[in-house]
């Protein structure tokens, strides 16, 4: 199953660069990835191909108009097939976790909008049927670095981008824990050592090492994560009482 990912935003140019870097990059380039960046201006039907204006009713800053944002979805959503699920960058939407990140990587196209200005005309939500996306409780200039986020959050699930699809499925929050720590070369740096147990070749020993630490990490940081951690409750026996 193949997703296509477009990105329509008004600057181009922020977007573009990152998409052709690292794993990202060579998954879009080899045809793994189907990422598309689409120019909001090149559907302003204007002669000066305005995109924004000012709003009624007064007020400071421009808002995104109505023409040229929905008909540049309407464009890349018929050209995807049709179905869609329209997302539109907003500190007023809903936030941005794994599990949303889950479900959007399984549809068949995504078509994220980036706001600008003081934001989108409303009617383009109603017309459009976008869903409202926050990537967390602060205001950005500008809805590129939002929607980057998102594309790289959805292709990491999405066979073929990562060099090793194994190391997705055990990052923070996918299996309702934050990591275990990490180390590598020098065995000694500056008299802080490595863990004995990683250098003892005991893969089993290394595994409960891990999720031990995985565990405490997670009731010290994010407790409230833990009640997702183990179904079955295995994982309580590993806290301590102050833990629990
Ligand atoms: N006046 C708007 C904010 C405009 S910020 C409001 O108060 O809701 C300009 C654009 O940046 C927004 O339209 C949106 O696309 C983007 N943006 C800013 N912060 C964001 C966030 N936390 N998550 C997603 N998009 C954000």
């Amino acid at each position: 199953m193949s997703c296509r990912i477009d990105v329509l935003t008004i600057f181009p140019e922020l977007v573009e660069p990152f998409l052709a870097g690292s794993l990202l990059g060579q998954a879009i380039r080899s045809g793994r990835l189907d990422v598309r960046v689409t120019d909001i201006r090149d559907y302003a039907t204007d002669r000066h191909r305005s995109v924004d204006d000012a709003p009624y009713g007064g007020g400071d800053g421009m808002v995104l108009r109505c023409e040229p944002v929905v008909a540049a979805v309407e464009a890349v959503r018929l050209a995807g097939g049709g179905g869609a699920r329209v997302l539109v960058t907003s500190p007023r939407g809903r936030r941005l976790d794994q599990s949303l990140v889950r479900e959007l990587a399984a549809c068949e196209q995504l078509v994220i909008v980036c706001g600008r200005y003081a934001g989108f005309d409303e009617r383009i939500l109603e017309e459009t049927g976008a869903e409202e996306l926050s990537i967390g409780d602060y205001v950005l200039s500008g809805g590129e670095l939002p929607a980057l986020v998102l594309v790289e959050a959805v292709s990491r699930l999405r066979p073929g981008v990562l060099g090793n699809p194994a190391s997705a499925e055990l990052d923070t929050f996918e299996r309702g824990l934050l990591e275990h720590p990490s180390y590598t070369r020098p065995r000694r740096f500056r008299g802080r050592e490595v863990p004995e147990v990683l250098l003892s070749g005991d893969h089993q020993a290394v595994e409960s090492w891990r999720r031990e630490q995985a565990i405490h990490l997670t009731a010290a940081r994010r407790p409230d994560l833990l009640g997702d951690a183990d179904p079955d409750g295995g994982d309580r026996p590993i806290l301590g009482e102050s833990e629990k």
